[in-house]
């Protein structure tokens, strides 16, 4: 059998894959939920451990052939367990939405009572939001940030948990961009006899990296995806003490998923790999110091940023009073070859698809090599792009591609 024929076997699926490749190297990417893999997760990826079954875990599997795979996904284990201080660990979750379901699974009965982050102050689907399975599932109430500081209400938080004694409390968001205090959550489960469950989705790699504080030693049961700032490979994982490794293995295989994507696995073995690397502590550090010098330039340009800055990867500027919304403001800067995501602002007076804000996040710019000087560059770009009209835009594009020039990210 040949390999690398994409090109003479299907030309279409080439042709979209090349243009894909060449508008990641051509456009600024500021979703903070995006990163650029490295070609070595890449290449993982595309091998011919995708053909393999192995449902089970290493050594009890229910197909044969398994030696192999059981040394790889035993290596990412250790590697996630070593990059994390965790206890027990559980690589095979697919992505992060049905990790959290098998982690729901693992601890509750369907209708139990969990209380989590309201979705338009940063929470993510699936924490209880209605159309999601989480919010049809399960009774969440849902606590929100103070409308003055733009931070997570711990008094609330205490308040609705003694009222309602949920059976878990989520703590974990997709739009938050300040500090958790995790210990202060453990506090209040262990005063309501809760479980306790940490979504690091968004900064599980600065997390590894040591640059914000770890909820793994303290909460019951954490989960992250493995693509956000831990730069891995699309998936997720699970991680909770050893005392829950049973019913947590048990949640995700047999009871949310079938097999493992064993070509995910070794991607995300090499993701943890380099996240012990020395160098992702330097990434962690720059991605921090880029956020918080874009958020006071946005602020320097007279810009409203959700609780006045940032101590992680993003922050959420706030169009209201401006004139257009977080989805003219996507629009806009789409068109210079800049991407954002429309974001909800707390107590957002306008409708989810078209609401106050937009998420801006520096993962994956800082992967490219940006530093202060370009994030200070892009920041009065993209204030000419806001301010400016559609020729504007088109102007400010061709910059755009200059500078992305100097920073390719795929050869
Ligand atoms: C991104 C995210 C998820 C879901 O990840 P998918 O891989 O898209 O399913 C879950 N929780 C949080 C907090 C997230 O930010």
């Amino acid at each position: 059998m040949k390999t690398n024929d994409l090109k003479a076997q299907d030309a279409e699926i080439f042709s979209i894959v090349s243009r894909e490749t060449a508008r990641q190297n051509s456009e600024i990417e500021l979703i903070a939920s995006e990163n650029y893999a490295s070609p070595a997760v890449l290449e993982a990826l595309a091998t011919p451990l995708a053909n393999k079954y192995s449902e089970g875990y290493p050594g009890k599997r229910y197909y044969g052939g398994n030696q192999i795979i059981d040394e790889l996904e035993n290596l990412a284990i250790s590697r996630a367990k070593q990059l994390f201080s965790a206890e027990h660990v559980n690589v095979q979750p697919l992505s992060g939405s049905p990790a959290n379901a098998a982690v729901y699974m693992a601890f509750l009965e369907p209708g139990d009572t969990i209380l989590g982050l309201k979705l338009d102050h940063g929470g993510h689907l699936s924490h209880g939001h209605p159309v999601n399975f989480s919010g049809r599932l399960y009774n969440f109430i849902q606590y929100g940030v103070d409308s003055e500081s733009g931070l997570i209400d711990m008094a609330e938080v205490r308040r609705l948990a003694i009222q309602h004694k949920p059976k878990m409390i989520v703590a974990g968001f997709s739009a938050y961009s300040r500090e958790i205090d995790w210990q202060a959550f453990q506090d209040i489960a262990d005063e309501v006899g809760a479980f306790t469950f940490a979504d690091i989705a968004h900064i599980a790699g600065l997390i590894a990296a040591g640059e914000l504080n770890n909820p793994v030693p303290i909460f019951d049961v954490v989960s992250t995806t493995t693509h956000k700032t831990l730069r891995g490979p699309r998936g997720a994982i699970i991680m909770c003490k050893e005392k829950y490794a049973a019913q947590v293995n048990r949640a995700v295989f047999p009871g949310m998923q079938g097999g493992p994507h064993d070509n995910m696995t070794a991607a995300k073995a090499v993701a943890f790999g380099e996240a012990l690397q020395s160098e992702f502590k330097g990434y962690a550090k720059q991605v921090i110091i880029n956020a918080k010098v874009m958020a006071q330039e946005f602020i320097n340009l007279g810009y409203k940023v959700v609780s006045g800055g940032t101590d992680n990867h993003l922050f959420i500027v706030d169009f209201s009073g401006c004139g257009y919304s977080g989805k003219d403001a996507e629009k806009k800067l789409e068109l210079a070859g800049i991407s954002v995501s429309r974001s909800t602002i707390p107590n957002d007076p306008n409708p989810p698809m078209n609401p106050s804000g937009i998420r801006v996040g520096t993962p994956a710019v800082t992967t490219r090599g940006f530093k202060e000087e370009e994030i200070k560059k892009l920041v009065s770009l993209m204030a000419r792009v806001l301010e400016g009209d559609e020729g504007e835009g088109l102007i400010v594009k061709g910059e755009i591609e200059n500078l992305c020039r100097e920073f390719p990210v795929y050869n």
